[in-house]
């Protein structure tokens, strides 16, 4: 019979009824040190006091209005991001796949409103990820994502990461923009060269066609600044973010920069709980503490820590880890025996991580995890590295 939850996960056998910090604690009583921060969401750990505090006050004041009037933590949330960021403007959305759609209908609004209604079409790449609804399904392009469901979301054009003659190549007069995960996430933590972003940006240029990331999951400050594009010295015209956002809280948002959202007037685009206050107060707790004097500059020196040991642990595991990928927080172990056996080796130990393309295995601690959390991370990893490389010889 089919479970009230529809089969669409392979989910562990474990609920939790409680987290703090890097733990979560299962209703059976054990604690797991989690190194997937419900996939690069909960960058401040969980229950981080700041923002349950603010979630808490406000859902004792006010959840909900529409958009149909101002709402005051929205509008100061979009100027703090706007501030902190390339963008001029922003909308807000509850998801990240609805930032994608919304980003996908402001690059096409871009051209059509600047006389060339024919570029349609957006430049994605292989092995990304960009959600689950139509068109960001069709950008995301995985065959195995799209089969049975219909006809595509016409546009989108797929290349190799990382290799700029094969972008010019596809480029044609109905390209509209590129669309580029500075660092890939579910693809397998692979991140595009600052050389190629930047060759990307000059393209978009010389082209006339915007250049949109989709930084849902490097962004928030995965990589130690609160925006992956901050270390490779480009800007895009659009970007789409989520996840770390709200730490937790369903929110989205699409940024742009004024030239890039020339078209997006009254009336093109909406969202019913996009941006309400329940939401946006969250985000502005997020960003109390992200925005706080010193708070990256303490997440680089954990990075720092964390980077080389986890690098020695590959050298010490060579029959079961074969690289580190990625940067900062937003790491991945690209490992020799399959990634789902380490996946399931880190369960046993109490310590939850998420695989990702490539057999990858992601290991993304919060920004706030301790000395003590990372090197309690570490210890498992290494001991579930014994136990399978021993497995490997037996
Ligand atoms: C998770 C993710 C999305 C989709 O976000 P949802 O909130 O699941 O819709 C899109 N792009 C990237 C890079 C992601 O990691």
């Amino acid at each position: 019979m089919i479970p009230a939850v529809m089969p669409t996960y392979d989910r562990k056998d474990v609920a939790f009824e409680r987290g703090e910090g890097s733990y979560l604690y299962a209703a059976d009583g054990r604690r797991f040190l989690d190194y997937t921060s419900g996939i690069a969401v909960n960058n401040l750990g969980h229950c981080h006091p700041t923002v349950v505090k603010a979630l808490q006050e406000q859902a004792a004041r006010l959840w909900h209005t529409s958009n149909l009037y101002r709402i005051a933590h929205g509008e100061r949330l979009a100027q703090r991001l706007v501030e902190n960021s390339f963008a001029d403007t922003m909308f807000f959305s509850n998801s990240g796949a609805e930032a994608i759609e919304g980003g996908i209908k402001l690059v096409r609004k871009y051209q059509y409103v600047n006389g060339r209604p024919q570029r349609y079409k957006i430049i994605c790449f292989d092995q990304a990820f960009h959600g689950r609804t139509g068109a960001a399904l069709a950008a995301t392009g995985n065959e195995k994502y799209l089969q049975g469901f219909g006809p595509r979301a016409p546009g989108f054009v797929h290349v190799p990461l990382n290799n700029t003659n094969v972008v010019r190549d596809a480029i044609d007069d109905e390209t509209a923009a590129i669309l580029v995960e500075p660092i890939q996430g579910e693809g397998g933590v692979r991140p595009g060269s600052g050389e190629f972003l930047r060759a990307l940006r000059q393209i978009c240029d010389e082209f006339g066609l915007l250049l949109f990331f989709d930084e849902i999951q490097c962004g928030f400050g995965r990589t130690g600044k609160l925006w992956a594009y901050e270390w490779f010295d480009v800007k895009p015209d659009v970007m789409a973010v989520a996840k770390g956002i709200g730490n937790g809280f369903p929110l989205g948002a699409f940024m742009a920069t004024e030239k890039a959202a020339a078209g997006m007037v009254f009336g093109t685009h909406g969202s019913t709980y996009g941006g309400n206050p329940l939401g946006t107060a969250v985000g502005n707790a997020v960003l109390d503490v992200m925005l706080a004097p010193g708070f990256f500059a303490g997440v680089r020196e954990r990075i720092g820590y964390f980077r080389p040991k986890l690098e020695a642990l590959v050298a010490r595991h060579p029959k079961v880890l074969a690289e580190v990928r990625g940067t900062g927080f937003i790491t991945g172990l690209r490992c020799v025996v399959p990634s789902a056996d380490m996946v399931n080796a880190l369960f046993e130990r109490q310590m939850l991580t998420v695989g990702a393309g490539d057999n990858v295995v992601r290991i993304y601690p919060s920004l706030v995890a301790t000395r003590e959390d990372l090197d309690h991370g570490l210890a498992i990893i290494d001991d579930a590295c014994r136990a399978l490389a021993g497995a490997a010889n037996g």
